[in-house]
């Protein structure tokens, strides 16, 4: 009896069927296996990133609960159509979310949006975009940050869609009043 024989013994070995070697693909959104992604919560979100950056999988995978439907998108709401957005290849890692709060400063409030250029927005645009929109004034202030002079945090959720079709009610995370 040879020790070689045992090992071999113990070694599980190649199961029929299965395609080696085995590959596991981590969602860039919640960071699991897309096959947790079902659960992860926010399946929406999770579908969006594998439709950008792993379309061929998507086909073979049932991230979100529409297996009945010939469309893969059926929770769009407000029949506006749009689509997540396919083809765009992004660098930045996957995560996209657009957050908003106000800020106190000094006897008024102002409003910092964050995360639009997750979403391939041009902040330069986007500020000017604001300061007409709300007749104030609206700069870009950090790497992905812009600050609007007013308290304009709650039409964002509207206006934000409604400019940017990539972006959805979804992804913009309303932050609240940052305390002092
Ligand atoms: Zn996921």
């Amino acid at each position: 009896m040879s020790e070689a024989g045992d090992i071999a013994s113990l070694a599980p070995g190649p199961i029929e069927g299965v395609e080696y070697p085995l590959k596991v693909l981590y969602c860039g959104q919640c960071t699991m296996p897309l096959e947790y992604c079902d659960y992860s919560g926010q399946t929406e979100l999770c579908r969006a990133w594998a439709t950008q950056n792993v379309p061929d999988l998507l086909e073979g995978l049932n991230i979100d609960d529409s297996k009945g439907g010939d469309e893969k998108k059926h929770q769009t709401r407000g029949g506006k159509g749009s689509k997540p957005v396919k083809e765009k290849k992004k660098a930045s890692g996957g995560v996209q979310k657009v957050t908003v709060q106000r800020e106190p400063r000094g006897k008024k409030s102002v409003t910092v949006i964050k995360g639009l250029a997750t979403f391939e927005i041009d902040l330069k645009v986007a500020a000017k975009f604001f300061a007409q929109k709300f007749a104030c004034g609206s700069s870009v202030t950090g790497n992905d940050e812009i600050v609007i002079q007013g308290d304009v945090k709650d039409d964002l959720f509207d206006l934000i869609p409604g400019k940017w079709a990539q972006v959805t009610e979804e992804h913009i995370d309303d932050l609240g009043d940052k305390k002092r």
